[in-house]
């Protein structure tokens, strides 16, 4: 221990300081108490080398947990920044997740800790894990003074795990390792020494601290299940009001492909005007859209992919963004970008309609965002969906070849396959068997679109069909993802 530390402990209530309603019977409900009547319970912190400061909020259980209490939180942080080492917030643990995640974006250009934590047992109960987290999270939000890294992020301290805010899911109603994330590793682990993972912690922008006040509450988050029926959908998109819906979808983004469901995904999109992001329902893993015929209609129709972000982090960064006024295609592609590290990976997808009677096709250009790196590009994918020939045609080999920047010809369509990937500009050839019914045509072109790409430049892609004929398909997209390291 070295220095002495200063951390404001911010108390919002939850189980970590409930006792029973009626002070005679304990057996009535669990209400949060005011911390003149849990200081008994943790002598400890009169031990500890930190001066820890009180600044009580209204006491609630956390599943009344709102947008403005989320502001309210981050304006006490505001208003106490430059005064202390770091923040905890004492939090219930049902919306701990949402309330971490939040802080996360409203605290702009943070360098201190702020850490979430509570417990699944009252600070008063003899076995309860709440002392351990809070002692714990104490030293994490006053690291010089116990000689730890720094970790400068709103995370949770939960049990024995330091974990990214927004990365988090509460996976246990009961369990004292009640907190998890799932795609993303731990911050810190703490046993009998406490061990911060340096590689994962995200470093400070080194700008003025600030906090954001506005957050769009008008969004909803809604599962797909067998059997959901198109008309609910309808109705909810309907809603008055309302700008955003974020899509739990099966495993990798997929969704029912029955025309109705897709007509209703399309009326949200284009008439309502609706961002609808698909984030997957699954614990782990992540959506990749077109991986399946299921998902790639739902690309083609404009949704977004939520990639391995959770279901909490997608809706909060929703209502954030909304909140900032982002809207239409500006809040699309911002929603694909990650912000505070709550996304492994950025995704930037570029839409064409659909597509082209002949054999060359030659995309309209479209520019690269000014944050577009070209160095950290990990994927890279031309999808054309429902890949079609005219009725002459009811059985061939598609022969596709794929260029970027390359003002291609019609004379390119007789280039033999060695010829055509000799041109630099070939981002590959894709070959498929046709029998009549429209097929959906992928080809990985990482390599070579990472080679040709020049930043600041606009991309054009063209599309040579090299058996000569008029091929025809329903939508085309680039999907490029880039590392956020
Ligand atoms: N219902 C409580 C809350 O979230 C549960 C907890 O804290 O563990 O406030």
């Amino acid at each position: 221990m070295t220095t002495h530390g200063k951390v404001l402990m911010i108390y919002t209530g939850g189980t970590i300081g409930m006792l029973p309603a009626e002070e005679d019977n304990p057996l009535s409900p669990l209400v949060p108490a005011n911390w003149d009547r849990l200081r008994r319970y943790v002598p400890v912190l009169q031990e500890l080398p930190l001066q820890v400061d009180l600044h009580q909020m209204r006491l609630i259980d956390s599943s009344d947990m709102d947008p403005d209490y989320w502001v309210a939180i981050a304006q006490v942080i505001r208003d106490h920044y430059y005064g202390y080492n770091g923040f905890v917030i004492l939090h219930g643990t049902d919306t701990m997740t949402y309330t971490a995640t939040a802080l996360s974006f409203l605290l702009e250009n943070l360098s201190k800790p702020v850490i979430l934590t509570g417990s699944q047992s009252p600070l008063g109960q003899p076995r309860s894990d709440a002392v351990q987290n809070l002692v714990t999270a104490l030293m994490l939000a006053s690291p010089r003074t116990f000689d730890l890294d720094l970790v400068p992020e709103v995370a949770i301290f939960f049990h024995s795990l330091l974990l990214r805010g927004n990365r988090t899911r509460k996976t246990s109603s009961s369990q004292y390792a009640g907190f998890r994330s799932p795609n993303f590793t731990p911050l810190a682990r703490a046993g009998e020494h406490i061990r911060v993972n340096k590689k994962a912690i995200r470093r400070p922008t080194g700008e003025s601290f600030f906090i954001h006040e506005q957050l769009e509450p008008n969004v909803i988050m809604l599962d797909v299940f067998p059997g959901l029926k198109p008309d609910i959908l309808h109705r909810l998109f309907d809603i008055e009001g309302l700008k955003g819906v974020v899509l739990k979808t099966f495993g990798a983004g997929n969704t029912p492909t029955a025309k109705a469901f897709m007509r209703e995904i399309e009326y949200g999109i284009r008439r309502k005007d609706l961002t609808i992001v698909s984030v997957t329902q699954c614990l782990e893993g992540m959506v990749e859209m077109g991986r399946y015929d299921a998902s790639s209609q739902l690309l083609r129709l404009g949704v977004i992919s939520g990639v391995d972000m959770t279901p909490e982090a997608a809706l909060v960064k929703m209502q954030f963004l909304l909140g900032l006024g982002y809207d239409g295609q500006a809040l699309r592609d911002r929603m694909q970008q990650d912000l505070r590290g709550e996304q492994s990976v950025n995704v930037f997808n570029f839409l064409y309609e659909s597509g082209m009677a002949g054999p060359l096709y030659q995309a309209l250009e479209q520019e690269l965002p000014a944050n577009f790196d070209q160095d950290k590009i990990a994927a890279a994918h031309i999808r054309l969906d429902a890949v079609g020939l005219p009725p002459e045609y009811p059985e061939a080999q598609l022969d596709l070849a794929f260029f970027v920047n390359y003002p291609a010809t019609g004379d390119t369509v007789n280039l033999t396959d060695e010829q055509c990937l000799a041109i630099p500009q070939c981002l590959g050839l894709v070959k498929k068997p046709y029998h009549g019914q429209a097929v959906n045509v992928v080809l990985d072109c990482t390599e070579r679109f990472s080679r040709l790409i020049i930043p600041g430049q606009s991309i054009q892609f063209s599309t040579v069909a090299r058996m000569n004929s008029p091929v025809h398909w329903a939508a085309a997209a680039i999907s490029i993802h880039t590392g956020t390291d």
